[in-house]
């Protein structure tokens, strides 16, 4: 429980859980815009403030330039005590009242009145004052010191109205920036409060909607683990997203396929056991029919026996198949690719194969249009040759004939078997290649058929990458014909093996 915790806690913390994605991604979006705007907002205030505090202290302090220029306050001859002192104390006001230091400066570059009293008398030879002259003014706000510092000109406009003036000095001033920290400070912990409350009230909805988003996938995993539990096999269906559709819907189709198979097993199975019983309940029959013979002649002994041995042949011939196609459907497994005479291939399966047909009077012709080497595995080959012409020889009508012919163009060689027996019925077709399928069941026992021979022709085809087909007319004859690459193409066997089953 414990380890659960941990595991689903490390998954939140390193991202690789969705719920913490969508978690984080609501947060984002919540709490970003909210601290930006706080920024933003703060910041534009206080240029504004600055701003205004400028214009504000600048006008105040064009008023008494003014007065300064209209009172001769630089002349000291020419200015009466009392206007003096009227100006000096309008000065004084303004530097209280912004908390600065106003110096006024002659053009000569001297201190004639510092509000702070400790420049007056000395020459100030500063950048700024001397582009002021010049007609220059500036404004400079100095956030670390938080001081605003500015230069005012003095100007005389000579009594005229025509426009002509002159500089005649320049006010220095320097003001705190005080009183906007403060406002600043107030408005920044009100949008902080009001950000904390945002913050717990968008961290709730992110839990929320995080926990209800992802809840159609628990739902999805919920389901699988049923299926996975055995407490249902059913088709699952969680159609709240066009996703868990998606995903829900591969799940049904691996579900599908598992069951397909699982009938198929089962199918195998069940046929497997019959098939093996078929003998063993005659061996038994036969066995129970001579016990309960008191002085059974010995002819009856030996023909009874005879039927035994030829049961245990049977039931010899299916488990040698059966091997033969469980070898052949394990995925992995080995050919070992040759180069090989097919046409000598042909010849040598055709002359073991050639006293069957004799017996029932069936000519086997060959006819090859070119000689053909190719890559292949022998054994499988001789398989899929051997179970191909059998057939044709089997299912044979006497007198009948079975032809082989063999082609090849550049790249594949054709394997094609064709007879005059019984044919197969059309509807019959699609199953042939099924294990233990037999069109008719008793005559193929009779001419010892299994039912896995085109079972195992079928896998070693595929395994050679190649094809089989069949066209057959009921009463006139059937053609099987193969066709496989003159050059073992190597991969994946097992996969290929089943995707063409499943194609066809
Ligand atoms: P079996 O061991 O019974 O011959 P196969 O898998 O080789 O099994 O063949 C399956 C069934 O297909 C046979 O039982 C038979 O009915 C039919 N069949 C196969 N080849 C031929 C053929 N050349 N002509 C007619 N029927 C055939």
């Amino acid at each position: 429980m414990l380890a659960k915790i941990w595991g689903e806690l490390k998954n939140f913390i390193s991202l690789r859980s969705l719920q913490a994605r969508i978690f984080i991604i609501i947060l984002a979006v919540g709490v970003i815009p909210g601290v930006l705007m706080r920024y933003g907002i703060l910041t534009n205030y206080e240029e504004r403030s600055v701003e205004q505090r400028v214009a504000t202290v600048q006008n105040q302090l064009l008023i008494v330039g003014n007065h300064l220029v209209s009172n001769n306050y630089f002349n000291t001859d020419k200015a009466d005590e009392q206007s003096r002192a009227v100006i000096n104390a309008e000065l004084e006001m303004i530097s209280n009242l912004y908390e600065g230091r106003v110096m006024v400066i002659n053009s000569a570059l001297k201190v004639v009145k510092d509000t702070y009293g400790i420049s007056e008398g000395k020459t100030i030879i500063s950048e700024e004052v001397i582009r002021c002259l010049r007609g220059e003014s500036m404004s400079h706000y100095d956030k670390d010191h938080g001081y605003i510092e500015m230069t005012t000109p003095i100007v005389n406009n000579n009594g005229s109205e025509d426009g002509s003036s002159t500089i005649v000095g320049v006010m220095l001033t320097s003001i705190s920036n005080d009183a906007i920290v403060s406002t600043m400070e107030v408005l920044s912990r009100k949008a902080m409060i009001l950000e904390y409350l945002m913050l717990v009230g968008i961290v709730a909805l992110a839990i929320i909607l995080s926990r209800v988003l992802i809840r159609p996938f628990n739902r999805v995993t919920e389901a699988i683990n049923e299926v996975k539990a055995g407490y249902s096999d059913e088709a699952i269906s969680v159609p709240d997203y066009v996703e868990t559709v998606h995903i829900v819907d591969a799940f049904n189709q691996v579900l599908r396929r598992m069951k397909a198979l699982d009938d198929s097993r089962q199918e195998f199975v069940a046929n497997v056991s019959h098939e093996l019983k078929t003998p063993m309940t005659s061996i038994k029959v036969l066995a129970d029919s001579l016990l309960a013979q008191d002085n059974a002649p010995a002819e009856l002994y030996r023909e009874f026996m005879e039927d035994i041995v030829s049961e245990i042949d049977r039931e010899n011939q299916i488990i040698t198949d059966l091997l033969a196609l469980v070898k052949m459907d394990k995925k992995v497994q080995e050919l070992n690719i040759v180069s090989l005479n097919i046409n000598d291939l042909t010849e040598l399966i055709l002359k073991r194969l050639r006293p069957i047909a004799r017996k029932k009077d069936v000519e086997v012709v060959f006819e090859s249009m070119r000689p053909v080497v190719a890559e292949v595995d022998e054994v499988k080959m001789t398989l899929i040759m051997t179970n191909l012409v059998e057939n044709a020889i089997k299912y044979n009508k006497e007198h009948g004939w079975v032809k082989v012919e063999l082609d090849a163009d550049h790249q594949y060689f054709t394997f094609c078997v064709s007879d005059s027996g019984m044919g197969i019925p059309e509807e019959s077709l699609p199953h042939i290649y099924e294990r233990f399928f037999r069109v008719d069941k008793s005559h193929s026992r009779e001419i010892g058929g299994t039912g896995l021979g085109l079972a195992i022709t079928k896998n070693a085809v595929l395994m050679h990458r190649g094809s089989i087909t069949v066209t057959s007319v009921e009463g006139e004859g059937t053609s099987f014909t193969v066709r496989i690459p003159l050059t073992y193409i190597a991969g994946n066997n097992g996969q290929s093996v089943q995707k063409r089953e499943e194609l066809q």
